[in-house]
């Protein structure tokens, strides 16, 4: 029977854990004692003397003043803020910040139950084993003096490493065992246990470390327990990395923490060449020849770039910035260039995929720390500085053809049009099915703001049904059928053209077996956009043409199918829905909404135009999206001019307000 049991879980109370703090003598087995400012400890340790050895090396470490972190460079000058003083505080009752989604924090228990789970969100019960208020608490520590905060980080820190043993048993296993302790405590581990989780761990207790270690409660006997703890997190990683993806980028940046801020460590040099190697292959993997990251995720796009820019961090504090090639720069700067692309003018970011808003000052900040890597690159110090120095790029529209991001715009400033479109390969985990969606920013907003994706998974129904329905494809600004999502398959960009009166947009999802769905978008005269769908194929149904209205009042009619915002401050726009025969076109309103962040969600208008499709005839739409500043109503005309669906263009007729007829149409 395969069973792995690292430790053996003591039933230990919260009370008696802080008593509990053992003397580790393993702990000198996994350091290197020859390392220069060891020689007392292994004296010690080699006359048998382990509690003197424990002694002399907490010394060795409270004295080390060589090695520092990215955050903490000097403990000295620490600072916390409101936030986390009051998640130190909190800790103090055991109501433990794990997620910005979930709040008031919960209460684990005065004895802590580690495996309390309140709602069954994946997340909730995932982020508990991060430890998010070990490090407010350190510098509650810190900034106050006050022991209090160290004893209790202590006493935590020994009850989480006795209740939450690393339990692997096979799966048969499980289902047969009548031992109902194992049973919970391998159900468990999936949790506590998990990569990401314990790389989150691995690089909060270096700055753990730093804050507390002058505390009278940092003992001899608390050091060995905390590096033998250590040694299994790094070594848990290297030997558990994660396939792909996001979380292995964590998982190596964090082992260069583990490598390069306890180089006393046997391991430490293997620790942090596997993170560099790691890294040095998979920027080359999960970022696309263009600069996008392969999740096809703003946020997570943005969360690879810190990793990537946080390991060079590390490396220029430990001198070994040249293991990093020159193409490894070159990509992240890519990466920031993406982002600068897609981002809106007021620094947000589409909600596209798993995305959540992130705000201007964090956005400032990043740019802040960019720049010092990326110096001469003048359009990154632009948004470092708010335009005070730098420059804007020399282009407007520019399309990301390998992540499939496409970015019309008329301009960079706050008053500026721009419309993100998405429309790439399949993606990654946190990429959605939303293939020719789009938003648009039109004068200091957002409109037709992507669903975004409010929770991710988790045991309970609630949280899953959530899930289905931010992700799915109808809830966002593209075509489906009967409502259903869309294969998850990669589209084909058939013509891009960013310059000139029409700029043009034309791409190809093959929706479902059977129905391939033709987006083209034109981009007229720098100032509205006409987007031609075509439902290609023999399968049958209704074609739903959706569109997500803003929130607020947005009129509109059935007579002649268009939506009117009616905003205060300058930033409305008129859509309007064409169709070959009128007459066959319905409009449904049905309640939609939009998440920027994790559990937060507004309600809007998910808005749909459809057409039956009984045959093997294609169905085709057109739309009119008018930006404008005023409020209110207007006249627009578009119709067909081709004669009907051919695979090698179209061609459409539009009269837009007092504007001229204008032919837009395209031949591939
Ligand atoms: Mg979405």
């Amino acid at each position: 029977m395969k069973r792995i049991y690292l430790v053996l879980a003591a039933a230990l109370t919260f009370a008696s854990a802080v008593n509990g703090q053992e003397l580790k003598s393993e702990a000198f087995d996994l350091l290197n004692l020859d390392r220069k400012g060891l020689e007392q400890v292994k004296i010690a340790h080699q006359s048998g003397d382990d509690q003197a050895a424990a002694a002399a090396l907490l010394e060795y470490y409270r004295n080390r003043k060589d090695i520092s972190t990215p955050e903490i460079q000097n403990v000295a000058k620490v600072k916390i803020n409101k936030e986390q003083q009051k998640w130190a505080d909190e800790a103090l009752e055991h109501k433990f910040f794990s997620h910005k989604g979930y709040q008031p924090s919960y209460f684990y228990g005065d004895d802590i139950d580690w495996k309390y789970w309140p709602v069954q969100d994946n997340e909730l019960r995932w982020q508990l084993h991060r430890h998010k208020w070990f490090m407010p608490m350190g510098l509650a520590y810190r900034t106050s003096g006050d022991e209090k905060y160290a004893i209790e980080w202590t006493k935590q820190y020994i009850d989480w490493i006795r209740k939450n043993p690393y339990v692997k048993i096979s799966k048969a296993e499980y289902e047969i065992t009548e031992d109902s302790q194992l049973k919970a405590d391998a159900e468990n581990a999936r949790y506590a246990w998990r990569p990401l989780e314990v790389s989150h761990r691995l690089q909060d207790q270096c700055l753990q470390f730093q804050l507390f270690i002058d505390s009278p409660a940092f003992t001899p006997e608390f050091l060995t327990e905390f590096l033998v703890n250590y040694h299994r997190h790094a070594d848990h990683i290297i030997n558990n990395y994660s396939k792909q993806g996001n979380h292995l980028l964590f998982e190596a940046q964090r082992m260069l923490y583990a490598g390069s801020f306890f180089p006393e460590f046997k391991e430490a040099e293997t620790w942090r060449q596997s993170g560099v190697k790691v890294l040095n292959e998979e920027i080359e993997k999960q970022v696309l020849p263009d600069g996008g990251q392969y999740e096809l995720c703003p946020h997570y796009h943005l969360a690879a770039i810190e990793i990537f820019y946080k390991a060079l961090q590390i490396a220029d504090l430990n001198h070994f910035r040249n293991e990093f090639p020159q193409s490894y720069l070159d990509k992240v700067e890519d990466m920031i260039m993406f982002y600068i692309n897609i981002m809106y003018p007021d620094y947000t970011n589409p909600c596209f995929s798993d995305a959540k808003i992130t705000k201007k000052n964090t956005m400032i900040g990043h740019f802040k720390k960019w720049t010092k890597v990326f110096p001469d690159n003048q359009v990154i110090k632009y948004f470092a500085t708010e335009g005070a120095e730098g420059q804007l790029p020399d282009y407007l529209s520019k399309g990301f053809k390998d992540t499939g991001y496409f970015v019309f715009r008329n301009g960079w400033g706050s008053d500026a049009l721009q419309m993100v479109v998405k429309a790439g390969p399949a993606g990654e985990w946190h990429a959605q099915p939303d293939f020719g969606t789009f938003e648009m920013w039109y004068n200091g907003k957002c409109l037709f703001q992507d669903s975004g994706s409010y929770v991710y998974e988790g045991k309970d129904p609630e949280i899953m049904e959530w899930r289905k329905w931010f992700r799915a494809t109808a809830h966002h600004n593209t075509l489906v059928m009967n409502n259903e999502d869309v294969d998850k398959v990669a589209s084909e960009t058939l013509l891009w053209k960013e310059d000139g009166d029409v700029q043009i947009l034309v791409t190809e999802h093959p929706s479902y077996k059977n129905l391939t769905h033709r987006r083209s978008i034109f981009f007229v005269d720098n100032s509205y956009f006409v987007i031609v769908d075509e439902a290609v194929g023999s399968k049958k149904g209704w074609v739903n043409l959706h569109y997500q209205m803003p929130r607020g009042e947005v009129p509109n009619s059935r007579e002649d199918m268009h939506f009117e915002s009616n905003f205060e401050g300058g930033s409305n726009f008129y859509l309007q829905c064409f169709c070959e025969d009128m007459s066959k076109m319905t409009m449904t309103k049905n309640k939609g909404w939009q998440s920027s962040d994790y559990m937060k969600k507004v309600q809007r208008i998910d808005a749909s135009f459809s057409q039956k499709k009984d045959s093997n005839n294609p169905v085709r739409f057109i739309t009119v999206i008018v930006p404008k500043e005023e409020p209110g109503s207007m006249n627009v005309t578009a119709k067909f001019t081709d004669g009907g669906y051919s695979l090698s263009g179209l061609s459409v007729q539009v009269k837009v307000g007092k504007n001229k007829k204008k032919t837009l149409s395209y031949k591939l």
